[in-house]
């Protein structure tokens, strides 16, 4: 049986091994750290859960495809339970606060009230986010192995999505909250998704909730990803946690197989990359194979800008008012040359497994950027240990300002920052999401194999712009696919 060794055990590792056992091969996964779950991932302080992904996972609705993927990995079933969250997230300013509510008449109502001369804009605003309910993500096989019948096909249920492209794809986030008069709806539009995404991308991320097609699975981001290592693992899948790779081996053109930190070389058929794409190219095999368009995003900072954050996790009474997440203004924080005066909190007290009876965890996000990744990698150890403690205590100091029933009762749990992604993942500017799209820039998308390497296939979230879990997980069917195909083999897994 030939065998295909995977380098990487996230998500789209996960899966890949996953396929690559349905396909017939053997699969075996080599993960540096000691867990599987890459970002999708969560870990414990203090008795408490701090987990550290799901926000919501597109593919709960078991009308779309996406969700036969995550079925087929083992991620959720019939079964699953889901977050009983009723909203995406709320937003503060100037004394007021507005809700994008999982019930879109609700969020119409809402928002009307609370500024009338806006109506015209917020009916279109939700008369698009309906449009945009309709929006999948192909996941039956690859954009470039569909045929004019696939393509009619997806178009059919996608047959609202030009509109909102019209409207909102030429268009970034902050340009979006210009065209409201409240100063609380315009902060609104720009605060989930950092300003200078299209604004699209925030219309299809809303409705996906309200079309209950992104709902947060219980347990969280860590369970689910020791879910999908044990499907692997049933399957006859073998996982090597705690193994650094060092090298994909290529001759000629051909892999031979992978070489670890450790020096020993193991042989493979075929070898899938689910690493961060600017690992793989320059680390683990020469950057002179990255494809031109991955090239020009990596080289075009601002077109192709990438997100990540600065995070603290707390235990609070779970009698605390705030629902889910909120962003509010905060007296301006300092980070290098940038400074901040908008914050999240997130409540996790939805799932009860995360913390001791009457607890909860609250988290906080301070949205960071490419810059801002240069300035903490900048630090040396003792200069960066100090800015995060500063800012970790700013961070807890604005948030008992906003909510004063909190002073007495937060505890500082933990606190990471973009070079934590960094260290962990190898992930490029700690990014946790693919290249975001800007306006006037076309979407960061290749086909995830390496020209010149026959048998080496890419797969990972930065294969498709936005990223995220949903691209990671059919991007490693996707791999699988692709050396099916090669093989003259039927692609339908
Ligand atoms: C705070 C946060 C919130 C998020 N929220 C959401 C959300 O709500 N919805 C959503 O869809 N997505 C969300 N994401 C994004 C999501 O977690 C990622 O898109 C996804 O997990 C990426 O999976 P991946 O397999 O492509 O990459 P990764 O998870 O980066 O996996 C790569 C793996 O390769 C391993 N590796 C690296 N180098 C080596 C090496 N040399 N040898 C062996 N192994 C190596 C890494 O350790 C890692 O396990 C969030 C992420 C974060 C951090």
């Amino acid at each position: 049986m030939a065998k295909i060794i995977i380098v990487g055990g996230g998500i789209a590792g996960l899966s890949a091994g996953i396929y690559a056992l349905k396909a017939g091969y053997e699969a075996e996964i080599y993960e540096k750290n000691p867990l599987v779950g890459g970002e999708c991932m969560g870990w414990n302080r203090k008795g408490y859960h701090i987990d550290n992904c799901i926000h919501w996972l597109t593919g709960t609705d078991p009308k779309t495809g996406l969700w036969e993927v995550w079925k087929t990995v083992g991620a959720i079933d019939e079964n699953t339970e889901y977050a009983k969250t009723s909203k995406f997230y709320s937003s503060r300013a100037e004394g007021r606060e507005v809700t994008l509510w999982n019930d879109l008449d609700k969020t119409e109502k809402e928002l009307i009230a609370e500024s009338p001369e806006d109506e015209e804009e917020i009916k279109k605003f939700i008369q698009h986010v309906r449009y945009a309910e309709d929006c999948v993500i192909p996941s039956i096989k690859p954009l470039d192995m569909m045929g004019m019948r696939d393509y009619i096909e997806m178009g059919k249920g996608m047959a609202n999505m030009p509109k909102v492209m019209k409207e909102y794809g030429k268009i970034n986030c902050f340009e979006l909250g210009k065209r409201f008069k409240s100063p609380v709806i315009r902060k609104m539009m720009s605060d989930y998704l950092p300003g200078e995404y299209t604004a699209y991308s925030l219309i299809v991320s809303y409705a996906t909730m309200t079309s209950g097609n992104g709902n947060i699975p219980m347990k969280g981001s860590l369970a689910m990803s020791l879910r999908i290592a044990e499907r692997f693992k049933e399957m006859g899948g073998v996982i090597h946690t705690a193994t650094p790779v060092s090298e994909i081996v290529i001759k000629g053109k051909k892999t031979e197989g992978i070489k670890l930190e450790d020096g020993s070389f193991i042989p493979a058929d075929f070898v899938i990359s689910a690493v961060d794409t600017d690992f793989l190219f320059g680390r683990l095999i020469d950057r002179k194979y990255m494809p031109k368009d991955l090239v020009k995003a990596y080289e075009k900072r601002d077109a192709y800008p990438v997100t990540t954050g600065f995070q603290v996790a707390y235990a609070i009474d779970d009698t605390f008012s705030g629902e889910d997440t909120i962003f509010f203004d905060c007296e301006p924080m300092q980070i290098g040359t940038r400074t901040f005066s908008r914050l999240s909190v997130k409540n996790y007290a939805y799932d009860k497994s995360f913390a001791p009876e009457g607890k909860a965890v609250l988290q906080a996000n301070l949205i960071q950027t490419d810059a801002d990744y240069e300035y903490w990698a900048s630090l040396s150890k003792e200069e960066y240990r100090a800015k995060k403690e500063e800012l970790t205590s700013m961070i807890t100091d604005r948030i008992v300002k906003e909510f004063p029933e909190l002073a007495g009762k937060i505890e500082l749990l933990d606190s990471w920052s973009p070079m934590t992604y960094n260290r962990y993942c190898n992930a490029y500017h700690g990014s946790y999401m693919g290249f975001v799209t800007t306006v006037g820039n076309k979407q960061m998308r290749f086909k995830g194999v390496v020209k010149g390497v026959d048998n080496l296939y890419v797969a990972g979230q930065w294969v498709m712009s936005p990223g995220g879990l949903p691209i990671a997980v059919v991007s490693g069917k996707f791999a699988v696919q692709r050396i099916l195909k090669k093989a003259g083999k039927s692609i339908l897994i």
